[in-house]
């Protein structure tokens, strides 16, 4: 078990470009207004998305591609450093036109059709992450 007392600082709200990468443009405001320590959320909808499953047998992502338009119903996510660089960890739940959800973990491939974003950062804080033995996951270390 891992427990720190944070301070959540001040943020950012707005919307995403229609058209982007939803992973990388929230990477990429990370990394413009260097928040390297935070939690994200954002709703909106997706033109196609694309969640990942971790196969805990075998330490591996398996990816599923969702090739229609869905509502962004939650995307809660972290962001913190990987390899001196600020990654973001997001999950989303994603309902499709009859309300059916699917969910996973947020991966490269999933275009915005509408976002709205609020990222705030965690004062004086740094979470490091490095791959984890038992899990295979990059989880923090320190
Ligand atoms: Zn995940």
């Amino acid at each position: 078990m891992m427990i720190r007392q944070v301070e959540f600082g001040k943020g950012f709200v707005g919307r995403l470009s229609y058209g982007a990468d939803l992973l990388s443009e929230l990477t990429a405001l990370c990394l413009e207004k260097d928040v390297t320590c935070g939690r994200i959320e954002a709703i909106g909808a997706v033109q196609k998305a694309r969640i990942g499953f971790y196969n805990q047998a075998n330490h591996e992502y398996e990816f599923m591609t969702l090739d229609q338009p869905l509502e962004i119903t939650n995307l809660t996510g972290n962001v913190s450093i990987r390899d001196d660089k600020p990654m973001i960890h997001a999950h989303v739940t994603l309902g499709d036109r009859d309300g059916k959800a699917y969910g996973g973990h947020l991966a490269p491939g999933t275009i915005i059709f509408a976002c709205e974003y609020m990222i705030q950062r965690i004062e004086g804080a740094v979470y490091i992450r490095d791959v984890d033995e038992q899990t295979g996951l990059p989880l923090w270390k320190s």
